[in-house]
């Protein structure tokens, strides 16, 4: 073996004499001129299976992943010394095992002009000292960094480089149409996409994030994604699917001064790992950690749920922590407003996952109480809103869901004293029983209601759909199937209620799903509507599929849409 003559390269490392780059493709053609640039005597690009000449002593297989193999056979076989390699990220040296052998696989995109391999990494590998050596001495020719990658790391290790490029690129392509279709090039989106790699280089993932989902501002996220549903409809599915990733890194990363309001328990600096929310199970606790906030004029958002926490209560929890200065999130499986004894048995349970998310997604205190602490033996007050909660959801579930549902949800206003409430359009007659209820009993709380959350396929987030079996999650795209029938009959130019909600209960009958109710009602009161034109019509549907009980609903509108904060609803 030749001692090193390249005075640049480190001691003890082996430059190679004479290369052959075999495989004539874009890397092949970019690592020959780049080896020869850097002063190697390179052969090549060749062809698979040219002769090699005697004195090449290192053969570099430039070829797609599954020719390694058969390139490397293709060697001569009376040159047992011959080295070779492959510069594939996700093969080992096996299909090279047959002789002494290396990888290098550089992480750099190239193009028909070539690649600049300076300054980029590298991960290599060598079956022998020897080999490796020559790896690394290539890497310190091209003015690579070498990086060392075991074997069972290398799919990972590749798929993040695919992710890193590729997909960017992919993203960028979907950018360039939905910019095309507002009459913008491509050119006014490079500098930004040039400032947010930057900065994720010199900072990370959840310090470089910024826009409106970092902000928790869900409505200006609902109205991008109806341009997008409009716009670049095949593009849906992938911003659903990027917009709960990046709410996901939004609540993990984010840095106390990224919140929309700096929130003072967070600004005094305890570490995540600390677990910053508080825990709280009396009536007397939650009193006692809102006493002070409260004297000091801050804001109280209050979140309430029944846990088996998911995106749609997450997105309520930012928006509380994007409009106040303390959210407490409430856990509280309310029995009172169950009909059925086995849908309250089966509802999901699991207060270490809850308190884990809630705390991620910004919550300060979770109020989570026994059920003798909300209703003691001698509980004797019932709550009841009248006439809105008789029809639907009032009709099916009996007039004791929404008394349970009101008288819970009151007693949690006056236990917390919220300057604001957060609830879901999903659940869109419980927001109008509640807003009924808060204006008839003069409680001084704001309500606020987010968009409906939705899986990528369309499904309403809801606590109950991990009880749907394989077959029957299919089924359930019903319901959101249903709205979108409606709202293209109306697109269509139908204004007649029932042949809209025919249109409706025909696409669930397509699945053999049947209704338990769809109907066409006003949003505030809850009263049918024969027609849909000028006001805001709301289209409801709640159906069995398999066990699980699921509601959807969706807003028609034939006016131009008012962009008040309070009334929109995510897409199915
Ligand atoms: P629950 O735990 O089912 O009582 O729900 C607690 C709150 O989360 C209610 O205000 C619901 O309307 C809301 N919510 C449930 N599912 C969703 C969803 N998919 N999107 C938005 N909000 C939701």
């Amino acid at each position: 073996m030749d001692s090193d003559p390249h005075s640049t390269l480190p001691a003890g490392t082996t430059s190679p004499r004479r290369i052959a780059v075999v495989g004539a493709g874009r890397l092949g053609r970019a690592l020959a001129v780049a080896l020869q640039d850097a002063g190697i005597d390179v052969t090549g690009p060749l062809g698979r299976g040219a002769t090699i000449a005697p004195e090449i002593d290192t053969v570099i297989l430039a070829v797609p992943d599954a020719q390694i193999g058969p390139a490397a056979a293709a060697l001569p076989a009376d040159r047992p010394d011959l080295l070779a390699g492959h510069c594939s990220a996700a093969t080992t040296l096996e299909p090279l095992a047959r002789r002494e052998a290396f990888s290098l696989h550089p992480l750099m995109t190239v193009t028909e002009d070539g690649a600049a391999f300076a300054g980029a990494s590298a991960a290599i590998a060598g079956s022998t000292s020897r080999a490796l050596a020559t790896a690394q001495a290539l890497a310190h020719a091209l003015g690579i960094q070498p990086l060392s990658v075991e074997d069972e790391d290398r799919a990972a290790y590749h798929a993040a480089a695919s992710i890193a490029s590729n997909f960017l690129v992919t993203l960028e392509g979907v950018a360039e149409r939905l910019a095309a279709s507002a009459g913008i090039d491509r050119e006014p989106l490079v500098a930004l996409v040039r400032a947010s790699v930057e900065n994720w280089a010199a900072s990370g993932a959840g310090a470089a994030l910024t826009g409106p989902i970092a902000r928790g501002d869900e409505q200006t996220v609902q109205r991008q994604r109806d341009a997008v549903a409009e716009r670049v409809p095949q593009d849906l599915a992938l911003f659903d699917v990027l917009t709960q990733a990046t709410r996901r890194l939004a609540a993990s990363d984010r840095r106390p001064h990224d919140r929309p309001t700096p929130h003072p328990a967070r600004r005094r600096g305890r570490s995540r790992s600390e677990g910053r929310m508080k825990i709280v199970r009396s009536i007397a606790g939650l009193r006692e950690q809102l006493d002070g906030p409260r004297r000091s004029g801050q804001r109280i958002g209050l979140v309430p749920t029944m846990g088996a926490l998911h995106e749609g209560h997450l997105s309520l929890i930012r928006l509380a922590r994007a409009g106040c200065d303390v959210v407490v999130v409430t856990l509280f499986v309310n029995p009172t407003q169950f009909d059925d004894a086995a849908d309250l048995d089966a509802y999901p349970r699991d207060e270490e996952r809850d308190a884990k998310l809630a705390d991620e997604a910004g919550a300060d205190v979770l109020f989570a109480p026994p059920a003798e602490a909300i209703y003691p033996p001698s509980f004797a007050t019932t709550v009841r809103v009248a006439g809105i909660t008789a029809p639907l959801e009032g009709e099916s579930r009996g007039v004791a869901h929404f008394d349970g549902v009101a008288t819970v949800v009151t007693k949690l206003f006056n236990i917390a004293q919220p300057d604001v409430a957060y609830f879901g359009q999903k659940d869109a007659q419980q927001v109008a029983v509640i807003r009924r209820l808060v204006r008839d009993l003069d409680i001084p709380v704001r309500i606020e209601v987010g968009p409906t959350v939705r899986e990528p396929d369309g499904l309403a987030l809801s606590s109950r759909n991990v009880r749907l079996r394989n077959g029957e999650r299919e089924r359930a795209l019903a319901l959101p199937r249903a709205l979108r029938a409606a709202r293209e009959a109306v697109g269509r130019g139908e204004r007649d209620s029932a042949a809209i909600a025919e249109r409706a209960r025909a696409a669930m009958a397509d699945v053999g799903v049947e209704p338990e109710y769809l109907a066409l009602v006003a949003p505030d009161s809850f009263t049918a509507v024969d027609r849909v034109d000028g006001d805001d019509v709301l289209v409801a549907v709640a159906a069995r599929v398999g066990d699980v009980r699921l509601i959807d609903n969706d807003l028609l509108t034939t006016a131009p849409a008012n962009g008040h904060a309070d009334t929109s609803t995510g897409r199915p």
